[in-house]
Parts: C-alpha cells; sequence; structure tokens
C-alpha cells in the first residue's frame, strides 16, 4: 500500500533526533561506567585540512558532552602509510580504545584503503571495513554489526519518525560504499523492495516516481525535481552541496526570505541533492541542513558506545 499525501508534509527533524540519540547515550556510558569502563574513542587526523579539523573537532567535543573519552592523534601530512598502520596497531591494542576513526580523506601518498582494514572490525566505529559491510549485507542483526554512520543514521531517523519501511518501495540514487550501498543493504533488511540508481541509470526520473521513499546521495544540488517525486512519498536528502552562484541560489531559495538574508552576508548556502521544490509534494523530508547531516555524529558516539559493549560480552 502506498502512502497517502497529506496537505502539510512532515519535517524529519535531525537536529531533534540527534539531541534524542545523544540524551540516550549520556545514560548508556553511565550504566558503562557504573560497570567499570569508558567508552573510549581514537580519532587520527593527518594534517591541516580545515574542513576535517573542524569535523574531528566537533567529534571531540560531542565525546566530552556524553562522557565518552576521546584522543587525538594528530600527524604530519608527510607520514607514510607505515607509521600509520603502526599507530592503528597500537590503538587496536588498547583495551581502553573502543573506537577508532581515521579522518578522511588521507593525503594522496597514504594507502587509504589498507589503513581502513588495519583497523580491527571489533574498533571500526566508521563502519567501513570489509567484515562489517559483510556483515551488514548478511543482515546480522543492526544491535550487533558496526555500520556506516550517515545510513545509520537515515534509517534511525525512519523509525524514530514511525515511517512505513517494510514492503515500501524504495529508491536509492547513488551507489557509494560509505552512503548509497549501506543504505540500500539496510532498506533490504527492513524489507522494503529497493532499487540503486547511479550515473548509468537509464530512464532514472521514471524510475524515482514510483518510489515511496527516495534517498538521494548523488553530490548535485537539487538534482531531484518536484516531477519526479509521486506525491506522497518520503525524501531523504542526504546531499550537502555549498552554493555560491547568485543564479543557482534563485533557482531553490528565490522566495525564501530568511535563506536570502544569510546568502547576502555570507556569499553561500547549502543545498541538498532534493530540490526544496520537491519537499511540498512530499509526506515527510529530510531537510538541508539540519535533517541527514545532524544524525552523522550522534551515529558515531552510538556506534563507539556500541563497539564498546560488544568488545565486553
Ligand atoms: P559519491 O561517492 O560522490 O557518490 C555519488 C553517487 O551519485 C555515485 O554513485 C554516482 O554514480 C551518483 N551520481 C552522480 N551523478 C549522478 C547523476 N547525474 N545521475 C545519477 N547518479 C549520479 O558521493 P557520497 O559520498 O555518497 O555523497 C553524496 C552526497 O551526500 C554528497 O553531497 C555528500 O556531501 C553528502 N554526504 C553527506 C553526509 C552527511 O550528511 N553526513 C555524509 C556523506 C555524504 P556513479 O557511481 O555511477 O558515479
Amino acid at each position: 500500500m502506498s502512502i497517502a499525501a497529506p496537505a502539510t508534509p512532515r519535517v524529519l527533524d535531525g537536529t531533534a533526533i540527534a539531541a534524542e540519540i545523544k540524551s540516550e547515550l549520556v545514560s548508556k556510558v553511565a550504566e558503562a561506567k557504573h560497570r567499570g569502563y569508558t567508552p573510549g574513542l581514537a580519532v587520527i587526523l593527518v594534517g591541516e585540512n580545515p574542513a576535517s579539523q573542524l569535523y574531528v573537532k566537533s567529534k571531540v567535543k560531542t565525546c566530552a558532552e556524553l562522557g565518552i573519552y576521546s584522543e587525538m592523534h594528530t600527524p604530519h601530512e608527510s607520514v607514510t602509510t607505515d607509521q600509520l598502520l603502526a599507530l592503528v596497531q597500537s590503538l587496536n591494542e588498547r583495551n581502553e580504545i573502543d573506537g577508532i576513526l581515521i579522518q578522511l580523506p588521507l593525503p594522496a601518498h597514504v594507502d587509504t584503503e589498507l589503513l581502513l582494514e588495519a583497523v580491527i572490525p571489533e574498533k571500526d566505529v566508521d563502519g567501513f571495513h570489509p567484515i562489517n559491510a559483510g556483515r551488514l549485507l548478511s543482515g546480522a542483526p543492526a544491535e550487533k554489526v558496526l555500520a556506516p554512520c550517515t545510513p545509520a543514521g537515515i534509517m534511525e531517523m525512519l523509525h524514530r519518525s514511525n515511517i512505513p519501511i517494510s514492503g515500501q518501495r524504495a529508491v536509492v540514487i547513488g551507489r557509494s560504499n560509505i552512503v548509497g550501498k549501506p543504505i540500500a543493504a539496510m532498506l533490504i533488511n527492513a524489507s522494503a523492495t529497493v532499487t540503486v540508481c547511479h550515473s548509468r541509470t537509464r530512464n532514472l526520473p521514471e524510475i524515482v516516481r514510483e518510489a515511496d521513499i527516495v534517498v538521494a546521495a548523488i553530490g548535485r544540488p537539487g538534482f531531484v525535481t518536484p516531477d519526479m517525486v509521486r506525491p506522497g512519498a518520503v525524501l531523504v536528502d542526504v546531499g550537502i552541496n555549498r552554493i555560491t552562484d547568485p543564479a543557482e541560489f534563485n533557482r531553490f531559495f528565490a522566495n525564501n526570505a530568511s535563506r536570502q538574508e544569510s546568502f547576502a552576508k555570507r556569499g553561500s548556502t547549502v543545498v541538498g541533492d532534493i530540490d526544496p521544490a520537491a519537499f511540498t509534494t512530499s509526506s515527510a523530508y529530510t531537510p538541508v541542513p539540519g535533517g541527514v547531516g545532524a544524525l552523522t555524529i550522534a551515529m558515531l558516539m552510538s556506534n563507539t558506545v556500541k563497539a564498546a559493549a560488544m568488545r565486553r560480552l
């Protein structure tokens, strides 16, 4: 059965759901401490990429807010793969470290794949290790898998918002290892009928029009236009695209006074992969910003607490 379109679409508020998840984690961390351990996260940040520095800073800050132990390792840009492997190895061996996060991208001379696979699966809180990807694909129960944070956040958001998934037709646009493929696996595990589209897909708009749930993870501003959306569909917008061109800005936000004010001040704004004009046709949608993006750090924290508990079973 398909979802009927209500007059006013529901906003799936990622910021509010992230706050809910974090407050539950505070209790879980307190419980862990009561049992004699503190969940711990080690973050490796190579070089001085300002965007990466910002992400890492907010991850470390969130750890502190929730009572999770964290430590940062900041090797110089010139660090070798071998030196990084030795660092990962030492973190793998330390009992007080439950999660190891390697902030991407790494410098071009570093073997990223080798490094991600060097993190033991039990501490792979990013969910990028092939063992964890395999467990996800094989349908292991969600509470026993360390799954990638962004798709895990999408599932939390859908579940907590009581969006029906079982039997629904879901279309995922994008097939990356960090979003498209894992969210497709999670939706299949939740009994949706899933189609994955990508840059070689023929008749993409027609396929998207059949969806009860659309997940757009493409990296192209406003790619999903209103004519591609079936009335009443649920729209999940993963895209985070910074736009600076006034003409492009006006395409999306000509009638949005608050966005216009902030665009005039900053000279840029963010738009997702779904044209905001399509939201009005939906039954529910995730805004950008304040939707899916708001959940990613909360899910990293959740994975760290989960990894700590699973290692001590
Ligand atoms: P990605 O690795 O660049 O993958 C993009 C996918 O979109 C690819 O599978 C590509 O197809 C597909 N694609 C590109 N152009 C297309 C087109 N014209 N028609 C159909 N498919 C097309 O991107 P990603 O890492 O998954 O990220 C996607 C977006 O999500 C980005 O905006 C990123 O910033 C955002 N993101 C947000 C979060 C968060 O909220 N925390 C986390 C991760 C990513 P091919 O495979 O055929 O090339």
